[in-house]
């Protein structure tokens, strides 16, 4: 079967990579989590000092835009891919509430967008992939052959984010702090200059509010086989 390119795209936390991870595996593509890449970008900024506070300093960025390489490697046991800033394996290191917090203002830098879209194109030039995060149907892949675009109400996507923060030890962080970083990344990332988020004219709309992960899988695979069908 001719292998497609799968774009999801959508708010944050709303389950977007979970069902992008479990969609890639049940039918054999690689699954591509490019808001990890951003975390990357946004990590190595907080390890260098770019950050004052909230400032953040682009000039600096931009010298040193060149000495970031992120690539993904598969984990042997878990068989799920792991984010690699220069060659070190940061994968928990860019889940934490300090890097959620300034994400959002370095993913709006033009420069940073041009360099990862770029990487991103390049990871699926061999189609076959399955990408989530919030421009790869606009912006990344506009010929995507599937795009699905996911919402979900925000009092339930903080509440799904805030469970998994506590299951991964976390006992510090409130609900409030959660919710207060989903509302303000759910509004730079519809408005900011360069490639807002924004549903593509031929993507799919997901509410998956009150859907569960069963559901939402059986119904991306139906739309999967619908797709893939229809363009053989
Ligand atoms: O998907 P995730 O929540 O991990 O993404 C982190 C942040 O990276 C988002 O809040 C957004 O600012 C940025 N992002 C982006 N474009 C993408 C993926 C993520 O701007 N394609």
């Amino acid at each position: 079967m001719k292998k497609i390119v799968i774009a999801i795209d959508g708010f944050s936390s709303n389950g977007k990579s979970t069902m992008a991870k479990s969609l890639a595996k049940h039918i054999g593509y690689i699954y591509i989590d490019s808001g990890a890449m951003y975390r990357a970008v946004t990590l190595y900024c907080i390890q260098n000092s770019f950050f004052d506070g909230e400032e953040l300093d682009e000039k600096r960025l931009q010298d040193n835009i060149k000495n970031i390489k992120i690539d993904f490697r598969l984990n042997d046991k878990t068989s799920l891919p792991e984010t690699f800033l220069n060659g070190q394996n940061v994968e928990q290191q860019i889940r934490t509430m300090e890097v959620s917090a300034k994400v959002s203002r370095v993913s709006a830098v033009p420069f940073v967008r041009h360099a990862m879209v770029a990487l991103q194109q390049e990871m699926g030039k061999a189609k076959g992939i399955v990408m989530d995060g919030r421009d790869i149907g606009t912006v990344v892949f506009p010929d995507a052959e599937m795009k699905i675009f996911v919402t979900a109400d925000p009092q339930i996507r903080a509440q799904r984010r805030f469970d998994e923060l506590r299951a991964k030890g976390d006992t510090k962080t409130t609900f409030e702090e959660v919710f207060e970083n989903i509302k303000s990344r759910d509004y730079m990332d519809q408005n900011r200059e360069e490639s807002p988020l924004k549903q593509a004219d031929d993507a799919i709309l997901l509410d998956n509010s009150h859907m569960t992960i069963d559901e939402q899988m059986q119904w991306l695979v139906n739309k999967f086989k619908q797709i893939t069908t229809s363009n053989e």
